[in-house]
């Protein structure tokens, strides 16, 4: 049993009770916060290995709890897992710009609650690769030094903004990135992408890609993600 501890910031105690009672069943130690403010006092005294947090909270909103986290000395690298309501896809995009690293909808399956939080707590537990490091998921290699992708040995032509999308992905399989936060990563001063021309450079890229375009998977409403 890992038995690495779960901040659970949720105001509906039933909710609270059954992610208890769900994550304390997989091996995880719970804590619990019914508001934002109380959320904050126990991560700052106390940092947890992953917070899951719910967004509408009474009082400190729950965007205002992750940007607070992040900005914060002792706790900004706390793994932050959302909570959402289904279809409110703006809140999602808000909270993975404010620093969150994933989410759950509600209502959730607590199958779907136990396994997101174990993602994320491996991948937190995973260093990036190094950006000049070579990439190998199946028939995909990346070359990041010699500027050089190819699908089953084949070489792809891909423009600048399409390698450091695809680089950039790769570099993190399994997050979900906001177009925002995709063109912030990518762009250079010569790059001049904005959040529509992801969408555009996404289609060449996988056009491009070919038998390995599956890999990037779309997020609908959300952006898009690297499946390893
Ligand atoms: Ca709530």
């Amino acid at each position: 049993m890992a038995g690495e501890t779960v901040l659970v910031v949720e105001d509906e105690e039933d909710i609270r009770e059954l992610v208890r009672y769900t994550l304390t069943s997989a091996g995880y130690r719970v804590s619990e916060a019914a508001s934002g403010e109380e959320a904050l006092r126990r991560a700052r005294a106390n940092p947890p290995d992953l917070l899951l947090l719910d967004l509408l909270l009474p009082g400190l909103h729950g965007l205002d709890v992750c940007r607070l986290l992040r900005a914060d000395e002792s706790a900004r690298e706390v793994p932050i897992v959302m909570l959402t309501a289904r279809g409110e896809d703006s809140d999602i995009v808000a909270g993975l710009e404010a620093g969150a690293d994933d989410y759950i909808t509600k209502p959730f399956s607590t199958k779907v609650l136990t396994a997101r939080v174990k993602a994320v707590l491996r991948r937190s537990g995973e260093q990036v690769l190094p950006e000049g490091e070579a990439i190998a998921h199946g028939s995909l290699s990346i070359d990041p030094r010699r500027f050089e992708v190819t699908v089953g040995g084949a070489p792809c032509e891909l423009t600048a903004t399409e390698f450091r999308i695809l680089h950039y992905l790769a570099r993190h399989p399994g997050w979900v990135f906001t177009r925002t936060q995709i063109v912030e990563a990518v762009r250079g001063e010569d790059y001049p992408v904005t959040d529509r021309s992801v969408d555009v450079h996404i289609v060449g890229l996988r056009r491009k890609l070919g038998r390995a375009a599956e890999r990037i998977e779309t997020v609908r409403g959300v952006g898009y993600r690297y499946r390893e």
